[in-house]
This record gives structure tokens, C-alpha cells and sequence, in this order.
């Protein structure tokens, strides 16, 4: 029987006692993968590494597929699909999406310049930060650099506790008084993200110091100058992900929108045997900067390997069977949320906010200003959902994002339900989104990671 009223309860008090347990060494694991996977390739590698341990096999080496094999594939180092076959897959996929790259700060093309005598790169943010959180704090740098012959190179700096790491300045505020007068998107700009990179000069005549930096640079890898046209070299905060509070309930780390939902999504692909319907985790790049691109949720790789997939079971392959699959299909668009923060409850409206603690957060709805570009998942849906995560002692709460007429986002829902795929927001609700340092809640993770792996044997 149902309660009359409804009432959202805090997991720590109405979770069961083994989940409130199991939470704890899940977030150790997590912590973990976080500091792996740094950058959305570094994310595809470890996935991809995590998937085979467990017996998944890259699809490229498949000739057919049936109930219980496990395949993934490889989007270029970028995205990956897992997958796990069910019974027959046209009788359609249960999808869980995700995506692993995070907003950051990439180097410019050609980005090594000095200025009195100290050495900087020029960078392009990736996806909407909050430029001041970025400046004076301890930065990394990972990514690939392909050389003019056409071999690559990876880099890695900021990550071990003897390298360097890098940092954007700030003023002091001793002569900060025409700074501290602007509004917070205008003090820090673009263009002044620079990241500080050396101060010691070589002999040359001049661009001493930028010498100097290209001399040791070229040294350790191989490349020269021109080299930096052809990289994707990301800044990415260098502290490690770290317990929070004096009770360790909370994880504190960078990247967490949305590695916190790829790796629920991702360990709980790894956990299905046998479904009876096929089972797909979707770990998307590019979801950031409006998923485009080949490695983005509207490439056509997820499509292409749901049809591979199809064909690779079925003997009979056409496009309408693709077609039909996709119609009784059904996917958790695995994103995160915000959180009410007690400091700025103004933006929340507290009967539809997700609250850190309450669960695994099903949001109906995103968009902003009237639902505007927001897959709007139906009732039916919903109420399918709702009922899988009750019937399995899933603590869940809903999470819409701020007020009405606030600002607002969007996930990569909207691109699969436009393949008429019934799809619902399903997530973490973090404090502090697309900060260096995000904050979830342990209970929520592990609630999320149960009600996926529920969602995939649905
Ligand atoms: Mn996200
Ligand atoms: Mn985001």
C-alpha cells in the first residue's frame, strides 16, 4: 500500500543497512576510476580495460553474437559502447547513457608565447566553467600530441607527487580594486586563462624563457613547436578525488558531471549475466559543448552499432528491423543534477529540488525557460521506472534543475528519444557542478549504480 502523501526520505535514514554499507567501498572503487580517468580518453581506456578484466571482447573481433556474449566498441579513443547481448536484441535495448568528458581548459593551437620573461600557453575553455574557480589552484596537463611524421605521444604532467604542475594567476587583492568591481563573469576572461609554464631562461637572444620551455619539452617528447597545431592537450585540475566530512559521506573530486554516472553505468554493465533483453552502456563524448561531433551522442556511431549488433544475432538484417528495435527500446539518460545548496536556495524551488542524500535522482524534464530543448519523458515511462526502482529497495528522489525561468541544461536525452526511444534523466545530484572540485554523496552513487544495474535486467 502506498502512502497517502508522498514523502522523499534521506537514504542514510531509509536506505537498507547493507546498501548504507556497500556505499562505502563502491565510492573507494569510484575514487579510483576517477583518478584514472581524467580526460574523456583517459575515461574510454579505463572503461574499455575494466570491461575486458570482466570477459567483454572488442566487437571489431566478433563474427556473431548471442545471448550472454559481452562485446564493446571503441569510438576513436574517445567513446566507448558496452554492451551485453539479451535473448534476441530486436525485442529492444535497455540503454544507459552517459558521458565522460568533463568542461576543462584546452590549449589553444598554437599556444606557447612569454611575456616579461615568464612562459605561458594560451587556452580555449571547454564547456561552461566559472573562469575565476580556475585560477590559482594546482593544474595538470593530459592529452596527445601527433608529431609531423604522424606518431603520437602521450602526456601526462601534474598527476604524480614529484612532477610539476601548472596554474593560472590572479591578482592580488591589494591592487585588485578596479577587479573586484566587475561583475563575476567579467573578472576573469577568456583570453586570461594563461597557463604559467616556466620563468628560467636559456641563452637565446630572444623568447629566452618560451626557448628554454620549447627546448625541455622538445627533450622529454619528442616534439617541436608546429607539433601543438595537431594535439588535444587538456587542463584538468590535479587534486586527486577525496573523502569529504568528518563522517567520509561525501566525494569531493573534478570531472564528477558526468563520471559519476558513467561509472555507476559502467560498473553496472559489468555485473549483467545473461539478460533478457540486450543491455547497452553508453559512455558519449562532447556532451559539453552540445554532443556534436563524431564521439558525440548525435554521431551516428550509436546508431551504427546498435544496427552491428542487430546484424551480427540476426541473419536477417535490415534497416526496419533497426528502425523497430530502436521503437521498443528504452534508456536512462545517466546525468547528473544540482543539488539545493543551502547557501543558495534562492535558485531551488524545494518541492522539486534533489537534495544530497535522498537517492538516485529521476528528473522528467530538463531544458530551461518553458522546457525548451528537453526530451519530456512520458508518464508511462516514468511510471515504469518509478516502479522498478520501489520494487527493488532503490532509494529515489526527483531533481528538476532550479526554479522556472532560472537558466536550466540539458543531457543527452533529447538525441536518443529523437530515435523514438523512450528515455528518462536519471542521475546524481551534485553540489558545486562543473567546479574543479564537485561534491557528491556516497548514498546517491550507490543508489545510482543499483538502480542501472536494476534498469538493465528491466
Ligand atoms: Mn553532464
Ligand atoms: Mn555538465
Amino acid at each position: 500500500m502506498m502512502e497517502l502523501k508522498y514523502n522523499p526520505k534521506n537514504g542514510w535514514e531509509a536506505g537498507a543497512d547493507a546498501d548504507k554499507q556497500a556505499a562505502f567501498p563502491f565510492a573507494e572503487r569510484y575514487k579510483a576510476f576517477l583518478d584514472r580517468a581524467k580526460t574523456e580518453r583517459e575515461a574510454a581506456r579505463e572503461a574499455i580495460r575494466l570491461a575486458e578484466e570482466r570477459g567483454f571482447v572488442n566487437i571489431d573481433a566478433v563474427k556473431s553474437l548471442k545471448k550472454g556474449d559481452k562485446v564493446y566498441a571503441d569510438n576513436k579513443g574517445k567513446s566507448v559502447l558496452l554492451v551485453v547481448i539479451g535473448e534476441d536484441s530486436t525485442q529492444g535495448l535497455n540503454i544507459v547513457a552517459a558521458h565522460i568528458d568533463a568542461p576543462r581548459i584546452d590549449l589553444k593551437q598554437n599556444p606557447l608565447y612569454e611575456d616579461l620573461e615568464l612562459a605561458f600557453f594560451k587556452t580555449h575553455y571547454y564547456g561552461g566553467i566559472k573562469k575565476y574557480q580556475w585560477t590559482t589552484i594546482p593544474l595538470a596537463l593530459h592529452g596527445v600530441v601527433v608529431r609531423g611524421d604522424g606518431s603520437s605521444v602521450e602526456i601526462v604532467i601534474g598527476e604524480d607527487e614529484g612532477d610539476p604542475v601548472f596554474t593560472i594567476t590572479d591578482l592580488l587583492p591589494h591592487l585588485a580594486q578596479d577587479q573586484m568591481k566587475k561583475n563575476m563573469s567579467e573578472a576573469i576572461t577568456g583570453e586570461g586563462l594563461n597557463l604559467l609554464i616556466g620563468s628560467k631562461p636559456n641563452a637565446d637572444e630572444k623568447d629566452k624563457v618560451k626557448g628554454a620551455v620549447l627546448t625541455l619539452i622538445s627533450e622529454k617528447y619528442g616534439i617541436v613547436e608546429e607539433d601543438f597545431i595537431s594535439a588535444e592537450l587538456e587542463i584538468v585540475p590535479s587534486v586527486k578525488a577525496r573523502d569529504v566530512g568528518f563522517d567520509r559521506s561525501l566525494i569531493g573530486a573534478y570531472g564528477q558531471d558526468d563520471r559519476v554516472c558513467a561509472y555507476a553505468a559502467l560498473a553496472g554493465i559489468l555485473e549483467v549475466e545473461s539478460p533478457n533483453r540486450t543491455a547497452v552502456c553508453v559512455l558519449a563524448d562532447k556532451e559539453e559543448v552540445g554532443s556534436m561531433g563524431n564521439t558525440g551522442m548525435k554521431s551516428r556511431f550509436f546508431e551504427d552499432t546498435a544496427a552491428r549488433i542487430i546484424a551480427l544475432q540476426n541473419s536477417g538484417y535490415n534497416d526496419l528491423l533497426l528502425r523497430q528495435t530502436f521503437a521498443v527500446s528504452m534508456c536512462l539518460s545517466a546525468d547528473v543534477g544540482a543539488a539545493v545548496d543551502p547557501g543558495y536556495k534562492e535558485v531551488s524551488e524545494l518541492l522539486n529540488a534533489p537534495k544530497l542524500g535522498y537517492g538516485v535522482m529521476l528528473t522528467k524534464y530538463t531544458g530551461s525557460r518553458g522546457k525548451a530543448g528537453s526530451n519530456d519523458a512520458s508518464a508511462e515511462f516514468v511510471g515504469r521506472v518509478r516502479k522498478l526502482f520501489n520494487d527493488n529497495g532503490i532509494v529515489w528522489q526527483i531533481g528538476e534543475l532550479g526554479k522556472v525561468d532560472m537558466g536550466g541544461g540539458g543531457t543527452v536525452a533529447q538525441y536518443i528519444s529523437n530515435l523514438n526511444i523512450d528515455t528518462v534523466d536519471c542521475g546524481v545530484p551534485l553540489l558545486s557542478m562543473h567546479s574543479p572540485f564537485e561534491i557528491s554523496s556516497k548514498l546517491d552513487i550507490y543508489m545510482t549504480f543499483k538502480a542501472y544495474g536494476a534498469f538493465y535486467l528491466l
